[in-house]
């Protein structure tokens, strides 16, 4: 990877780790308890609670993605960003971009 495929990758990392920031705070709010008194329109309780866990599942894999990222980032100035953890090919920059936490490449994958 050149410095300039680098610096794409490293402002779409920057620029996914904000918008995984930003749905982490609303999934936040999602699932917060639900108070029994709560009135909740026409939502019934069950249908609230089943969208509670669906914004919960969602949460965990946003915080996981998010993590990946921050890892990715702090990596990103390595001699063996963008090496393939198992067979140490280099994984196509067009892979990189599409998923920077993946430490991977699509064969090593399956
Ligand atoms: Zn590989």
């Amino acid at each position: 990877m050149n410095s300039d495929e680098r610096d794409i990758v490293k402002k779409e990392i920057e620029k996914r780790i904000v918008e995984t920031r930003n749905s982490i705070q609303e999934l936040r709010e999602l699932t917060k308890p639900i108070q029994p008194d709560v009135s909740l329109g026409r939502l019934t309780r069950m249908e609230a609670i089943n969208e509670k866990s669906i914004n919960e599942d969602s949460l965990r894999k946003a915080e996981h993605t998010l993590s990946g990222l921050e890892s990715a980032l702090s990596r990103i100035d390595d001699v063996d960003f963008g090496i393939c953890l198992r067979c140490k090919d280099k994984i196509p920059s067009a892979r990189i971009l599409r998923v920077p936490e993946s430490r991977v490449c699509v064969n090593c994958l399956k």
